[in-house]
């Protein structure tokens, strides 16, 4: 061998064979693991700089990134989430303006409105369980290749109080970002549960609300923008503890919840009526009117929630979520990249047997999850039902071709209907 190990340095870095995991050797040259990672992580920051949306563009950077459009980035949402139109375009819009705000893009902008400032516009998704609030941030967060985090509001509590200070919430996003600031500061932040927040009271009360309004004001801030000491290892903050300092000016936060009774509280506030209702079709109205009723969403509704003027006026973008209907639950088993037929579908097929659900059987998944009032999210625990004895029988079995499901297995008549493969039937 024209190799000897003791004398083989990388080319760039000058370290040994034995200094180094690996070194890779080319003509006449050799590099090591480490720069290679180096060059790697030189070439993705400039690819992304160049092309892709807002992946790492340094915020020192004076060249102008390729920011999605909203069209843009709702076709993405489209692959991911369904239905929810009215959410996901106001989302669409909001991110690109946040992008905007952050100057990202290049734009000629007249003299006299240089000095304008875009303020900083948070979201408030609402909408009830399961009807897709964390899935659009989560989303939201993929598409732009962003850190993202969640938390839940409920957690929290007033600094110095038993529960989780709000400061917590940044180190989570450092730790998704990698503890890398600057990315972290971009990064988006979806605080759940946020209707749980209410002040407790309407009137000021001797002892301190500090899970409620106490929360708010703590929010307040980072919501707003602030430099944040947050400690590394995270829990309670102490004085000789060093902290990571995380600017939350740039930090999109989308806070969402179910705010049960919304609907009410906002007819009330129209003046419009409760009609009593008579048959199903108008029960899907009552349903349908009610979700276009969240639409019309005011400040001083979410004020009947206990939440505080100034903490709704840092959530100035607001969006309401519908109840999914029964077409919708269908296409969220079936539809999406990663929808839960094509999971079940992967994984029988690593078995070699084919899952066919017919029309009928999806339908009455959807129609049973729709009963349970949990939106989407009962859809799994059906799927895994009625999937619990052929996921435990097939793995030691190799004669069966397909399993089907209809309806009468989604409805427990049947067990699902197991096919035997042509040569082990003969
Ligand atoms: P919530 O509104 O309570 O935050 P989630 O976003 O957590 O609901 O939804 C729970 C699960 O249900 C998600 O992981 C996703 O699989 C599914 N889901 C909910 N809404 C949708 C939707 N509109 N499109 C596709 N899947 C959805």
């Amino acid at each position: 061998m024209a190799r000897s190990t003791n004398l083989t340095l990388c080319s760039f870095c000058g370290k040994s064979h034995s200094e180094v995991k690996k070194l890779v050797a080319g003509p006449g040259v050799y590099i090591c693991n480490e720069c290679i990672d180096v060059c790697s992580s030189i070439l993705e920051k400039e690819l992304s700089e160049s092309g892709n949306l807002t992946s790492s563009p340094s915020s020192n950077s004076s060249q102008p990134v390729k920011v999605l459009t909203p069209t843009e980035i709702c076709e993405r949402l489209d692959q991911h989430v369904v239905g929810q139109e009215h959410a996901k375009k106001v989302l669409s819009v909001a991110v690109y303006n946040h992008y905007l705000r952050l100057g990202h893009l290049d734009a000629p902008v007249d003299e006299t409105l240089r000095e304008v400032e875009i303020e900083k516009s948070n979201i408030l998704l609402l909408g009830s369980t399961g009807s897709g609030k964390t899935l659009l941030a989560k989303t939201l967060a993929r598409v732009l290749d962003v850190p993202f985090c969640i938390v839940d509001a409920t957690t929290l509590t007033e600094a110095g109080y038993v529960g989780e200070d709000v400061e917590n919430i940044i180190l989570r996003l450092l730790q998704s970002a990698d503890f890398d600031v600057e990315k972290a500061e971009r990064g988006i932040i979806y605080v759940d549960e946020i209707d749980k927040i209410g002040r407790k009271t309407e009137n000021v009360s001797i002892t301190r609300d500090v899970s409620g309004e106490g929360v708010q004001q703590a929010l307040l801030k980072i919501l707003e923008g602030t430099v944040c000491n947050v400690p590394p290892q995270g829990g309670r903050k102490h004085p000789q503890q060093e902290y990571i300092q995380v600017n939350t000016e740039k930090i999109l936060f989308v806070c969402g919840g179910a705010f049960v009774g919304m609907e009410e509280t906002i007819r009330r506030r129209m003046g419009s009526k409760v009609l009593g209702f008579r048959s199903e079709s108008e029960l899907d109205q009552f349903e349908e009117d009610s979700s276009n009723i969240l639409e019309e969403i005011q400040p001083e509704d979410l004020l009947q929630f206990g939440l505080i003027p100034e903490f709704i006026g840092r959530l100035p973008i607001c969006s309401a979520l519908r109840k999914l209907r029964v077409e919708e639950l269908v296409q969220i088993l079936t539809v999406p990249k990663n929808a839960l037929v094509k999971q079940y579908q992967k994984q029988l097929a690593m078995s070699g047997v084919k899952l066919k659900i017919t029309k009928d059987g999806l339908l009455a998944m959807a129609e049973a999850a729709k009963a349970r009032g949990t939106g989407a999210r009962a859809l799994r625990s059906i799927f895994e039902k009625l999937m619990l004895e052929v996921m435990y029988d097939l793995p030691s079995r190799d004669d069966i071709e397909s399993v089907t499901i209809n309806r009468s297995v989604v409805e427990g008549e049947k067990t699902p209907i197991l096919k035997k493969k042509k040569a082990d039937a003969a």
